[in-house]
C-alpha cells in the first residue's frame, strides 16, 4: 500500500467524513472518557473508537503463519493448564512477592486439592505479534488467556476499511479483498454457544463478568447481541431456546452468588451455564475480599469457565518464559513441526535470576522489556527505567526480582499512518501490533473447536512504547495483505 500521507487533502476530507458517519451508524463506538455515566449507561454519549483511517500493509506469508500458530498455542495452553504443579512451580518464586498472583495461586491450589476436574474447557484467546524489522521475524509479544479484547469492534474496523476502499477504489488504487474478513466475534460467540450447549441445561443463561465502569461496553455487547439473536442454540419441542446473558460485577457475584449441592452456580435466582471473563484480571479488579470470594465460588462450581483458574495462570508473563526453556514445550506437545513452529516466534524470553542477562540488560536497557505479572497495558517497564529497575533490585537483595521476567525488545516496522480520534484526524510514524484470537473448546477427551478465529491489528504511534486504545496512544485497524 502506498504512502497515505501523500493522499490528497480533498480526498482525505472525504475519507475522514465517512469513516465517522460509518463508524457511528455500525456501532464502532466506545464510551466518551469526558463523560463519566459513558461508562456505566449504554446509549449515552458514545463516541467513534479510535482507528487507524486505512488498514496496514501486512505480509500475506506472516499473516497465514500467525493463523497457522493459533490452534497450536490454543492446544498448548489446554495441555499446560492441566500440569497444576508445572504452573505453582514455576509461579513459587513469584508468589513470594506478588500478592495478586499468589491470591490466584491460591485459588488454584485449593482446586488441585480438592481435585476439582474440568471437563468442558473453553479458550478464547488472543496471542499478539510484532514483525521484527531487521530478522523479519514474526515475534510473539504474548498470549492472553483472560478478557481478550476487542473481537467485537476489531470485526467492524475491518468492515469499515472495505467499505471506504470499495467507495473510493479508483482514487485510492487498493483492492478491498485485501483486507480479510474478520469473523472475531462470530467465532468466539460461536465456542461459547457451543460450551453452553455441552453443558446441557437450556435453561442456564451465560454470565458476563465485567467492570463496573467500562467505556468499552460495546465491543462486549457486540459479543452478546450475536449470542442472544443468532443462535436458537436448542430446539425443544419445537420451541427454539435461546441464549440469555447476564452482566455482573464481581461485587455482586459475591453478593448474589451461591452455590447448589450438584455444583450448579446460581446468581439472583439464574442458573450459570458459562462464566465469560471481561473483568478479574487486574488487582484493581478484587479491592474487598468479596471480589476474591466471588472468583473462588465461581472456580468451584460446575459452570464452564472462561478462562478457568488454570487457563488464566497458562497465560501470565512468567509461563510464557518458562515456556521458552529449551526442553519445555516438548514436555507438553508430542508434534515436533507444531514445537518448532511455536519456538519460531519466541523472542528472547529470561528470568531476571540469568545473571549474564540481568548484567547485559543494565549495561543495554534499551534492548529489553521488563514485564510484571500483570495484564491490561501500562505495566511494563522500558528504556533506562529498566537500568534503575535492576539496579535498584541489586542494591536491595529482596526476592523481587521474581515479579517480574525481562524480554528482548522487539524494533517493528515504522509506516506512515493517519490516526482518527475524537472526530480528528493526524498523521503519524507507527507501528503495528498483530492479535490472532484462537478459539478452543473440548469436552473430555472430543476437541469441539480448535480454530484461529479472526484478528485484531492495534496501531500505535512510533514514539510511544506502550499505549493501549484505551490509554489513548493506540488505534484499532485492520491489514492489508501484500
Ligand atoms: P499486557 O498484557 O499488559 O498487554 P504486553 O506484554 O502485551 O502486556 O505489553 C504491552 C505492550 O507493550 C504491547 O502491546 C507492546 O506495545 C509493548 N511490548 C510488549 N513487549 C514488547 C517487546 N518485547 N518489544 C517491544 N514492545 C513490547
Ligand atoms: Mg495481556
Ligand atoms: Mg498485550
Amino acid at each position: 500500500m502506498s504512502d497515505p500521507h501523500r493522499i490528497d487533502q480533498d480526498l482525505l476530507q472525504k475519507l475522514v467524513y465517512d469513516a465517522l458517519v460509518w463508524s457511528s451508524l455500525h456501532g464502532l463506538v466506545v464510551g466518551d472518557r469526558n463523560i463519566q455515566r459513558s461508562g456505566v449507561v449504554p446509549g449515552v454519549s458514545m463516541v467513534h473508537a479510535p482507528v487507524a483511517l486505512l488498514p496496514t500493509s501486512f505480509p500475506e506469508s506472516h499473516w497465514k503463519q500467525a493463523c497457522e500458530l493459533a490452534p497450536i498455542f490454543n492446544e498448548l495452553v489446554d495441555r499446560v493448564s492441566l500440569d497444576g504443579k508445572f504452573l505453582q512451580d514455576s509461579l513459587s518464586r513469584t508468589k513470594e512477592v506478588d500478592d495478586f498472583t499468589s491470591r490466584l495461586l491460591d485459588i488454584h491450589s485449593k482446586m488441585l486439592q480438592m481435585n476439582k476436574k474440568e471437563d468442558i474447557r473453553l479458550g478464547l484467546h488472543r496471542s499478539d505479534y510484532m514483525l521484527d524489522e531487521q530478522t523479519k521475524l514474526l515475534l510473539q509479544i504474548e498470549l492472553n488467556t483472560i478478557s481478550s479484547s476487542f473481537a467485537g469492534l476489531s470485526c467492524v474496523v475491518s468492515e469499515l476499511h472495505r467499505s471506504l476502499i470499495n467507495t473510493y477504489k479508483k482514487q485510492l488504487g487498493l483492492d478491498s479483498n485485501k483486507v480479510p474478513i474478520n469473523t472475531a466475534v462470530t467465532q468466539f460467540a460461536e465456542a461459547l454457544a457451543r460450551a453452553w450447549t455441552e453443558y446441557n441445561n437450556p435453561r442456564a443463561a451465560v454470565l458476563f463478568v465485567v467492570q463496573h465502569e467500562e467505556r468499552n461496553m460495546y465491543d462486549q455487547h457486540w459479543f452478546s447481541l450475536i449470542l442472544n439473536e443468532k443462535y436458537p442454540f436448542l430446539i425443544i419441542r419445537l420451541r427454539p431456546i435461546y441464549i440469555t446473558t447476564v452482566r455482573k460485577t464481581l461485587a455482586e457475584i459475591s453478593a448474589q452468588g451461591k452455590l447448589q449441592p450438584d455444583g450448579t452456580l446460581v446468581i439472583d435466582g439464574e442458573a450459570i451455564a458459562v462464566i465469560y471473563f471481561r473483568a478479574g484480571y487486574a488487582p484493581t479488579d478484587y479491592p474487598t475480599e468479596s471480589e476474591w470470594r466471588a472468583r473462588l465460588l465461581m472456580e468451584q462450581s460446575s459452570a464452564v469457565k472462561c478462562p478457568s483458574i488454570s487457563y488464566h495462570l497458562v497465560g501470565t508473563k512468567k509461563i510464557q518464559q518458562e515456556l521458552a526453556k529449551p526442553d519445555v514445550l516438548e514436555r507438553f506437545l508430542d508434534n515436533k513441526d507444531d514445537v518448532a513452529k511455536l519456538r519460531k516466534c519466541f523472542a528472547g524470553l529470561w528470568s531476571l535470576e540469568e545473571s549474564n542477562i540481568f548484567k547485559d540488560a543494565i549495561e543495554r536497557p534499551e534492548l529489553y522489556v521488563m514485564k510484571p505479572q500483570r495484564e491490561g497495558g501500562g505495566n511494563n517497564i522500558y528504556g533506562y527505567d529498566v537500568r534503575e529497575a535492576l539496579l535498584r533490585l541489586q542494591r536491595e537483595e529482596t526476592n523481587e526480582d521474581a515479579a517480574y521476567i525481562l524480554m528482548q525488545r522487539i524494533f517493528p516496522v515504522v509506516a506512515p499512518t493517519i490516526l482518527l480520534r475524537d472526530g480528528s484526524c493526524h498523521k503519524d510514524s507507527a507501528v503495528s501490533e498483530l492479535g490472532i484470537y484462537g478459539a478452543y473448546l473440548r469436552n473430555k477427551e472430543h476437541v469441539l473447536v480448535n480454530e484461529h478465529a479472526g484478528y485484531l491489528m492495534r496501531t500505535k504511534v512510533s514514539s510511544s512504547n506502550e499505549g493501549g486504545v484505551a490509554a489513548g496512544f493506540a488505534v484499532l485497524d485492520s491489514i492489508y495483505l501484500t
